[in-house]
C-alpha cells in the first residue's frame, strides 16, 4: 500500500487524537495525502538520537520510521530500540503464562476459533477449581503471573465470575499478580475488577481501520466500533492505571494500524498524564473454524520487527510484550531488540494445561516450555525475570511513568529479576540448566551491589517474595 494514502496530513494529528469518540475514529480514518514523509538517513538519525534520550516521538517522526526502507538504517534503529529498553528496564525480560477461563462466545469475530458461529468449536468455561486447578499447575512450575484470558459472555464469564477465580487463585495458590484480558465493561464492572485484585487491563483494539473492524466483526457487542474504542477511558476512569493495548496485525495494513495506536497513546497521555503500561503485538495466527485467512496485509517477521522497534522508539517507557503466537527464532530476535515481557508454555484453550483439548483460540508457534525460554533468555546474556514487585507496590500509572523517566525503574527491575530468578533457582529450575542460571545471576549480581547477596541469603533460608 502507498503510504501517502494512509498517513494523516501534517498538522492533524494533534486535532485527530485529541477529540474523542466517534470524532476521533472518523478523524483517524480520513484518507489524506502526504508529501514530506522523510527518510533520509539525518532525518532518521536525529530521530534515533531524540528516543535514546527517551523522548516520546511525535507522530510526523513515528510516520518517518513506518516509511522507512533503508536495510542498513532499520539495523540502526534495532540496535538503539535495544539500547532504549536496557536503558529503561536493564536486561530482564519478564515471563508470564495466559490461563484461557471460557471460549464460549457470544461476538463473532471472523478471525477467531472461538467465534461463535464456529459450530465445530467444543465449548467449556472453567468452573472455579478447573481455573483453581490449571493455576496450581502453573504455579507448581513457577509462574508468578498469569494473563487471565476470557471470550465475551456476561452470562457465564461475567465479572462476578471474573472475581470469583480471581479471589480464588490469589487465595490458594502462589500466583502473585493476575493481568486480565476480557472484553469491554462497565465502568462499575471495571471497579470491582480493579478492586478484586487485577493487575493489568488488556483489550486490543484489533483494527482501527472502521470498514474493516465492521466487516471482520458482524455481530455481538464487539460489533460497535465506539465501544470498543472507548474501553481504555473507561477503564482508566475506573480506576485502572495499567492498561495494555495492541491491534491484531494482519487485519488491515499495519502501517495505519500502528500509527493510530500510537496516537490513541498520545491522546491518554495528554489526557490522564500516562498512557498504555503495555504494548502487546499479536500476529494473526491460522485458527479452526476460522473464516478470515488476512493474506492481503499479511505481516512478515520483518514487519514484526520494526513494529517492536517502531513502539520501543516511539514510547520508550511501555513494556513490549510478545506472545507464543510468533515462533521461537523470531520471538529470540525480538527479546534482544525492545521486548520486555513474554509468554511462554502457553496453552490457548480452557483446561489447556490439565489435558490436550482441540479448542484453541490460535495455533501457538513458540512451543517452548518456561523452562526452556528462561534457557535461551539467560544464554542470550539477558536475565529471565518472575517479577510481580511494581503492581503490588503501588507502581503504576504517572508514579510508574515518572520512576521510569528519572531511569529509576531500571534498577527495581533488574533487583527483582534477580531475586526472583533466585527464588526459581531455589525452587523450580531443572538440574540441566541450574549451573547456567547461577552463573548469569553471579555475574549479574556482582555489577548490581545494593546489598543483593544479603537478601541472596534470606531466600536460602526460606524467605520468600523478597522485592524491592
Ligand atoms: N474475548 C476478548 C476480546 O476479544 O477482547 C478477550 C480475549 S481474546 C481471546 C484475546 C485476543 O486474541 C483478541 O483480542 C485478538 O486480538 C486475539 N486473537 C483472536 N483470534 C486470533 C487469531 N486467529 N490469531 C491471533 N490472535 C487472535
Ligand atoms: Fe470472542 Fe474475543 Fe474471539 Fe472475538 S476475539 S470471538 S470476542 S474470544
Amino acid at each position: 500500500m502507498n503510504l501517502k494514502r494512509i498517513i494523516p496530513a501534517e498538522g492533524r494529528e494533534d486535532k485527530a487524537v485529541s477529540l474523542q469518540g466517534y470524532g476521533f475514529c472518523f478523524l483517524m480514518n480520513i484518507v489524506l495525502e502526504k508529501n514530506d514523509v522523510k527518510t533520509d538517513k539525518f532525518i532518521i538519525r536525529d530521530i534515533l538520537v531524540k528516543s535514546l534520550e527517551l523522548q516520546v516521538l511525535s507522530l510526523s517522526e513515528v510516520s518517518c520510521l513506518i516509511a522507512l526502507e533503508d536495510r542498513d538504517l532499520w539495523d540502526e534503529v534495532f540496535d538503539t530500540a535495544r539500547k532504549i529498553k536496557e536503558k529503561v528496564y536493564g536486561k530482564r525480560i519478564v515471563l508470564f503464562a495466559p490461563l484461557y477461563l471460557s471460549n464460549e462466545c457470544i461476538n463473532n469475530c471472523l478471525y477467531c476459533g472461538f467465534r461463535t458461529g464456529n459450530a465445530k468449536a467444543k465449548r467449556k468455561t472453567l468452573s472455579k477449581d478447573e481455573a483453581l486447578r490449571e493455576a496450581s499447575l502453573l504455579a507448581g512450575k513457577g509462574y508468578k503471573r498469569l494473563l487471565l484470558v476470557t471470550s465475551e459472555n456476561p452470562k457465564l464469564a461475567g465479572i462476578n465470575y471474573i472475581e470469583s477465580v480471581i479471589d480464588a487463585i490469589y487465595k490458594n495458590t502462589d500466583i502473585r499478580i493476575l493481568h486480565v484480558n476480557a472484553p469491554p465493561m462497565s465502568i462499575e464492572d471495571f471497579k470491582k475488577l480493579k478492586d478484586c485484585g487485577a493487575g493489568v487491563y488488556q483489550c486490543f483494539q484489533e483494527t482501527y481501520h472502521i470498514p474493516t473492524y465492521r466487516m471482520l466483526h458482524p455481530s455481538g457487542p464487539k460489533s460497535d466500533y465506539n465501544w470498543r474504542l472507548g474501553v481504555m477511558d473507561m477503564a482508566i476512569e475506573a480506576g485502572f492505571e495499567d492498561i495494555g493495548m495492541g491491534v491484531l496485525l494482519g487485519l488491515y495494513d499495519w502501517r495505519w494500524d500502528v500509527w493510530v495506536l500510537i496516537a490513541h497513546s498520545h491522546r491518554l497521555i495528554k489526557k490522564y498524564g500516562f498512557g498504555p503500561h503495555t504494548l502487546s503485538v499479536p500476529r494473526l495466527q491460522p485458527a479452526e473454524g476460522s473464516k478470515f485467512r488476512g493474506s492481503r496485509y499479511r505481516v512478515s517477521d520483518m514487519d514484526v520487527k520494526k513494529i517492536v522497534a517502531i513502539y520501543r522508539l516511539a514510547l520508550p517507557y511501555v513494556g513490549i510484550v510478545i506472545s507464543t503466537r510468533e515462533p521461537a527464532y523470531l520471538r529470540d530476535e525480538l527479546f534482544l531488540i525492545g521486548a520486555s515481557q513474554v509468554s511462554a508454555g502457553s496453552r490457548t484453550s480452557p483446561l489447556g494445561y490439565i489435558e490436550d483439548s482441540d479448542t484453541a483460540q490460535f495455533e501457538v508457534a513458540d512451543l517452548r516450555s518456561l523452562e526452556d525460554v528462561i534457557e535461551k533468555i539467560a544464554e542470550l546474556g539477558l536475565i529471565p525475570s518472575l517479577c510481580t514487585a511494581c503492581y503490588r507496590e503501588g507502581r503504576s500509572g504517572e508514579r510508574f511513568k515518572e520512576l521510569a523517566e528519572g531511569q529509576g525503574i531500571k534498577e527495581l527491575c533488574e533487583q527483582n529479576a534477580l531475586l526472583t530468578l533466585k527464588e526459581y533457582i531455589e525452587d523450580y529450575a531443572p538440574e540441566d540448566i541450574k549451573q547456567l542460571l547461577i552463573k548469569r545471576l553471579k555475574e549479574e549480581s556482582e555489577k548490581t551491589g545494593n546489598g543483593i547477596f544479603e537478601k541472596f541469603k534470606l531466600i536460602e533460608e526460606g524467605e520468600r517474595d523478597v522485592h524491592v
